[in-house]
């Protein structure tokens, strides 16, 4: 039926691809894609050759009421080079738009780099705190690390290789020098979650910045102690007079 098919494609391992994707990209009447060259590759992989049109930062502006007038009646898909559209991606105008329009939105859910690192890292997944790509410039860095650091959650960043040891040390020195993991080239042949202290971290890849796509991924805060050991009776006698 006619409207937007948000469609996750694989981070890496094309086997990822799910049968639900593969049958919605099958059956559209055009795919919104960053690249056409990648995602003609994904087609080629499921044997299949569908329009597609790019729809990225620069030209979204002018494709997208194009794009959602055509929902109407068709079947309009989104992907990204890789992962879940939005998620660091172009899309969630698109999606606005086209709820605003009164069309069908609906989701094929499947790989993202951010929620698999947290499957990988081994620290607390209750609460996370995505913050995607930190800005480039150091300033603006410290300022966005210096934003969170009282936030009481684990935190996902993405990152790329040659900026990786000097984000881990902006973090040691906005954050503390908490755990963390860097895990890299999820799903593919090199695959790995390196863990330690930020600033040990940093220390191993400064000369060696890593190849390939990276997700670091930083435990939270540790809960404040109590001042002193007569503050921690203190409080215990008064959480013992509230019980039932
Ligand atoms: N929408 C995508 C998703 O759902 O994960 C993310 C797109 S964002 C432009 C690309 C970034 O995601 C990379 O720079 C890297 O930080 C992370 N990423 C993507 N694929 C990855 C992989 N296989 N392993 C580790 N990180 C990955």
């Amino acid at each position: 039926t006619p409207g937007l098919y948000i469609v996750a494609t694989p981070i890496g391992n094309l086997g990822d691809l799910s049968p639900r994707a593969a049958e919605i990209l099958s059956a559209a009447d055009v795919i919104a894609v960053e690249d056409t060259r990648v995602t003609a590759g994904l087609l080629r992989h499921i044997g299949t050759k569908r329009p597609m049109t790019p729809y990225h930062d620069h030209n979204a502006e002018q494709v997208r009421p194009g794009l959602v007038a055509r929902m109407g009646s068709e079947v309009v898909a989104l992907v990204s080079d890789a992962g879940t559209p939005l998620i660091s991606d172009p899309g969630f105008k698109l999606v606005r738009d086209a709820r605003a329009a009164g069309h069908q939105v609906v989701t094929i859910p499947g790989p993202c780099a951010a929620i698999a690192a947290l499957t990988l890292a081994g620290l607390p997944t209750d609460r996370f705190f995505f913050l995607g790509f930190l800005p480039a410039k150091e300033q603006a860095r410290a300022t966005a690390i210096a934003e969170v650091a009282a936030v009481r959650a684990t935190l996902v960043i993405y990152e790329s290789g040659p900026r990786l040891s000097a984000c881990l040390s902006a973090l040691a020195t906005g954050l503390g020098d908490r755990e963390a993991a860097v895990t890299r080239e999820i799903t593919k042949k090199f695959e790995e979650a390196v863990t330690g202290t930020l600033s040990t971290l940093a220390a191993r890849y400064d000369d060696a910045p890593p190849r390939g796509e990276i997700v670091i991924v930083v435990a939270p805060p540790e809960p404040p102690a109590p001042a002193s050991a007569e503050d921690g009776e203190a409080a215990l006698v008064e959480a013992l007079t509230r019980l039932p």
